[in-house]
């Protein structure tokens, strides 16, 4: 068995280019293999929200401790990324803008509003015509809206594209097309040896020895030969659509989330229109059903999107583990270690991701990634 790199990272996505960054900075030889192209995962149809206030869960005290530790490192992030790739991606702090139009909408924005202000976060009340007054395109039809100030957005795409950069500006390999198809044990299951990846075009298979591995390959996580079944991370595809509309006359200045839909302005004049959640396999065809959902939606709350034209569909597979928080650090085989299921909120939590499962390579320090340990699914089994 040939041994090319220290570190190999399945999968190219938002999450192993990051990862893979890190590592490289501290000097790992380290070499992401991607199935197909990287940085073209789920990331790549992301509205690249990072919304933690928002989208804090009532039952998900340390998902949303990550969360806002992980926002609280992007600055300093961004400005590293800057340095390293020569791209300055800008998170804008436009806040978010919840809006009630019926009954309904209204029971739900309250619990929304009374959860997060128990939690001091500094979420304001407002009135139908005072959500209007803040953002103009809204509909006159919004009875009433919750304003969530400190929820942040980039531009996912020219984020990945920085990634990618920056981890081969700093000696990183990214050998694309090259699918890994099982990972290789020894010492009877207990220590990883290597790794088994797939020639598309000769369709022959090659082993390569590592000492290390990083399973970061999302929605198809748990499809990877080699792993003992109570060590695979019980991860699933949600299938996520965005519509990507060119709106110059409808410039909002916040995010708009309302009942089956969000709106988030981006600065080249386009709106991303999202997101349908469709369990459906690895389909990812985009279907006219969810598209006539997210624009009727849509349309309810911001009407002046009739005048905006779709520019393209963005399609992913949002990675969704069982309790839908990721499986993050060092698994029970020595060498192998997962950055992976950050379903909803993968570019949120970038930054803490590849920082953490770096240092836990370095040096063994596992402490903050511990809730979010393979294990807690094996305990979940035996009680
Ligand atoms: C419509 C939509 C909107 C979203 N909006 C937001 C948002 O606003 N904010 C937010 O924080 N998150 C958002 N997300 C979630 C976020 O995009 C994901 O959590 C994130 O992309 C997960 O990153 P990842 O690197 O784990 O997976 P991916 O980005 O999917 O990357 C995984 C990579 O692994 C590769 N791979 C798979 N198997 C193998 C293999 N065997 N060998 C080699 N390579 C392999 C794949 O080809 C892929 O490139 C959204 C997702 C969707 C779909």
């Amino acid at each position: 068995m040939k041994s090319i790199t220290d570190i190999a990272i399945i999968g190219g996505g938002v999450i192993g280019l990051a990862t893979g960054w890190q590592l490289a900075r501290s000097g790992k030889k380290v070499t992401i293999f991607e199935k197909e192209e990287a940085g073209h995962g789920a990331g790549w149809a992301s509205a690249g929200m990072l919304a933690p206030q928002t989208e804090a869960g009532y039952d998900q005290k340390e998902l949303l401790e990550l969360s806002l530790e992980s926002l609280k490192k992007y600055p300093e992030f961004l400005k590293r990324l800057e340095e390293d790739s020569g791209i300055k991606v800008e998170a804008e702090k436009t806040g978010s803008l919840i809006c009630a139009l019926n009954r309904d909408d209204l029971e739900r924005l309250q619990r929304f509003y009374d959860f997060r202000h128990q939690l001091e976060f500094p979420v304001q009340w407002l009135k139908g015509s005072e959500a209007v007054e803040k953002e103009p395109f809204l509909s006159p039809k919004v009875t009433a809206a919750v304003f969530v100030p400190d929820d942040w957005h980039l531009d996912s795409r020219m984020f990945i594209t920085a990634l990618k950069t920056a981890f081969t500006n700093k000696g990183g390999v990214i050998q694309e097309h090259a699918p890994v198809t099982e990972i290789l044990l020894e010492n009877k299951g207990r220590k990883i040896s290597g790794i088994k990846i797939l020639n598309q075009k000769t369709e022959n298979e090659k082993e390569i020895q590592v000492d290390s591995i990083v399973l970061a390959a999302g929605a198809w996580s748990s499809q990877i030969k080699g792993i003992p079944e109570d060590f695979i991370p019980p991860i699933r595809p949600v299938k996520g659509m965005i519509l990507n509309l060119k709106a110059e006359s409808c410039q909002l200045t916040h995010v708009i989330r309302a009942a089956g839909v969000y709106l988030v302005p981006k600065r080249n004049g386009r709106l991303l229109v999202g997101a349908t959640s469709e369990e459906k396999g690895y389909n990812l065809s985009a279907n006219i059903g969810g598209i006539k959902d997210l624009l009727q939606n849509a349309f309810d709350i911001v009407p002046g999107i009739t005048e905006t034209s779709l520019e393209e569909i963005q399609l992913g597979l949002r990675p969704a583990n069982r309790d839908h928080s990721p499986v993050l650090g060092p698994s029970p085989i020595q060498g192998l270690y997962y950055a992976a299921g950050h379903y909803r909120h993968g570019i949120l939590l970038t930054p803490i991701t590849a920082l953490e499962v770096c240092h836990s390579i370095l040096t063994g320090d596992t402490e903050k990634l511990k809730p979010f340990s393979i294990t807690r699914f094996l305990s979940s089994v035996s009680t």
